[in-house]
């Protein structure tokens, strides 16, 4: 437990925080993972991480990591990109995460976050090459909005997507950030729960922290790799979800206008999960409803993570490995 002053009701709550995360090589308990306060300032300038869901399978007694590997494998890239060597192989990674979300006994949904920065501490600004990593992860509840009716009414941001010749959207690296949180303050502040950002040519990238997909005449539209967007893990999935529906799928670049245009947009993401779009811009998106692509999708979907349909089994790590499905 942490104490944490709230200070709008000017009360202290209790916040629940893990008993255990892993850092360097091995479990540590929550509170003996402290640093120098030194180190909130550059060093995280040039960190690298990944956002992963474990759903909870009642039926099973089970938590599955979706698209674990598909997450490894990115983290890897993003690395890569920083000029970062792992310490540890994707093998052993894999293992940390199962040990993390164990430790802390969740049978639950939930998000897991594995960070890998210079494990030298070089200041941030300076250029390195091959330099190895040090990795934390940590863990947390986070129960699935899938199957509850929370929609995202959007705007169009003011601010432009980041382009892969200044801050490669590619790397998901906390830097990249600073766009996303401009893009969802100036959201927010407007009245709005999602900004859609624009790139430098003027077409549609995403949405701050997710990917978007619109459907016009039953065709399911998405901006491509090349739109200046995270390479997005539910994206993938959902493309093959859509086309395993008998959608068809396009990824090309997409017009402001078309937003405004289309039967049913979504967004998706490991945190968002799907989430329908009712409105841009107070455009209204159909008649506002949840759209039936968009509502199928979710469907399958949620069925897929908690494993429901073995066609998608390959999707899923069980983390107390007491049921693989199929
Ligand atoms: N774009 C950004 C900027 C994000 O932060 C995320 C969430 N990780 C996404 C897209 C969606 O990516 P994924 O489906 O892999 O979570």
């Amino acid at each position: 437990m942490t104490q944490h002053k709230d200070k709008a009701a000017g009360t202290v709550t209790q916040q629940e925080t893990p008993a255990y995360l892993w850092h360097a090589g091995g479990l540590v308990e929550w509170d003996k993972a402290t640093t120098h306060i030194t180190n909130i300032a550059w060093p995280s300038i040039s960190m690298v991480f990944e956002g992963i869901r474990g759903y909870w399978s009642p039926r099973r007694q089970e938590v599955y990591l979706f698209h674990l590997e598909a997450h490894l494998k990115r983290l890897w890239q993003s690395m890569k990109l920083m000029r970062m060597t792992s310490s540890y192989s994707k093998e052993e990674l894999a293992r940390a995460i199962m040990e993390v979300v164990k430790a802390n006994g969740y049978k639950g949904d939930v998000y897991i976050s594995p960070y890998a920065y210079f494990r030298e501490g070089v200041p941030g600004y300076i250029g390195v090459k091959d330099m190895p990593s040090e990795v934390l992860i940590t863990c947390r509840p986070a129960p699935s909005n899938l199957g509850t009716d929370l929609v995202a009414h959007c705007c169009i941001s003011s601010w432009t997507r980041i382009a892969d010749n200044v801050m490669p959207p590619r790397a998901k690296a906390i830097a990249n950030y600073q766009n996303s949180r401009l893009v969802s303050t100036e959201a927010t502040l407007n009245g709005y729960d999602f900004g859609i950002i624009l790139n430098g040519q003027g077409k549609v990238s995403e949405a701050a922290y997710a990917c978007i997909f619109i459907v016009r005449d039953g065709v399911a539209i998405t901006p491509p790799h090349s739109a200046g967007i995270l390479e997005s893990i539910t994206r993938a999935t959902g493309i093959e979800l859509l086309r395993d529906m008998g959608v068809p799928v396009e990824e090309r670049d997409v017009d402001r206008t078309e937003l405004y245009i289309a039967d049913e947009a979504f967004l998706c993401g490991t945190s968002v999960e799907l989430r329908p779009v009712p409105s841009v811009d107070r455009y209204v998106l159909g008649d506002g409803a949840v759209g039936p692509v968009t509502r199928q999708l979710q469907e399958r979907f949620h069925q897929a993570v908690r494993g429901e349909d073995p066609r998608y089994a390959r999707w899923l790590t069980p983390v107390y490995e007491k049921a693989r499905v199929g």
